[in-house]
């Protein structure tokens, strides 16, 4: 099956990139060589690799801050343990600094011991940027994948936990679900997320949609 792509959107400009010339996109017009803040620029990638985001946080942040913001826009639903992985299943503390990453540095993480979500993270590079209060900024994000209706073909509402396990999750319309007798307390609604249809996430403290975001910030 060939990788299928999943673009982005620039969430400094709006442009629409794939995820390769989003990272040169942002290296190229987005860093501020006279930024005050040093930051490391960073890529984080669902075993779906259509889920990306590219990030800059400070040098002198953590992972523990790393975690937080992944938490909100990807994966929180219960509180589960999460975890920083190296090679050979070293596990780093979360108040290891992100100064600690030569460039080009990949690391694993888990959310859930459980039902575990696994993503990966690259440090791509270092950049600076002005000063601001937020750790973590968002600089890019995949645009919703267009999930379809297994029933009719529209745009697709709910995930069937009961059947996550084929090639793609069962996902349905409202209508579709009732028709297809889907167990409706077992479904979850359809996210932008690597952790759709997992344990209980329903993406509620995903509020970096691209859309809304861009009104609250005012851009
Ligand atoms: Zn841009
Ligand atoms: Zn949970
Ligand atoms: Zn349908």
């Amino acid at each position: 099956m060939a990788t299928q792509q999943q673009k982005g959107n620039c969430y400094l400009c709006g442009a629409e990139l794939g995820k390769v010339a989003m990272k040169n996109h942002i290296l190229k017009l987005h860093s501020d060589s006279k930024g005050e803040q040093e930051c490391c620029l960073i890529k984080v990638e669902g075993m779906d690799k259509r889920y990306w985001l590219l990030l800059d946080m400070p040098l002198t942040s953590s992972l523990k801050n790393l975690d937080d913001f992944l938490r909100k826009i990807w994966l929180e639903c219960c509180g589960h343990m999460s975890a920083f992985e190296g090679p050979g299943y070293q596990e780093y503390p979360m108040s290891c600094k992100l100064s600690a990453f030569p460039e080009g540095a990949q690391i694993g993480y888990e959310y859930d011991f459980g039902d575990t979500t696994r993503l990966q993270v690259t440090f791509v590079g270092q950049t600076r940027r002005k000063k601001q209060r937020e750790v973590v900024r968002l600089l890019a994000r995949n645009t919703p994948i267009n999930w379809k209706c297994a029933g009719c073909g529209a745009p697709a509402e709910l995930v069937d936990t009961e059947d996550m396990f084929g090639e793609a999750p069962a996902c349905y319309c409202e209508a579709c679900a009732e028709k297809a007798e889907i167990d409706l307390d077992m479904a979850l609604p359809v996210t932008n997320s690597p952790r759709m249809g997992a344990c209980a996430y329903t993406g509620e403290l995903d509020h970096y949609g691209f859309e809304e975001y861009v009104k609250r910030n005012g851009k």
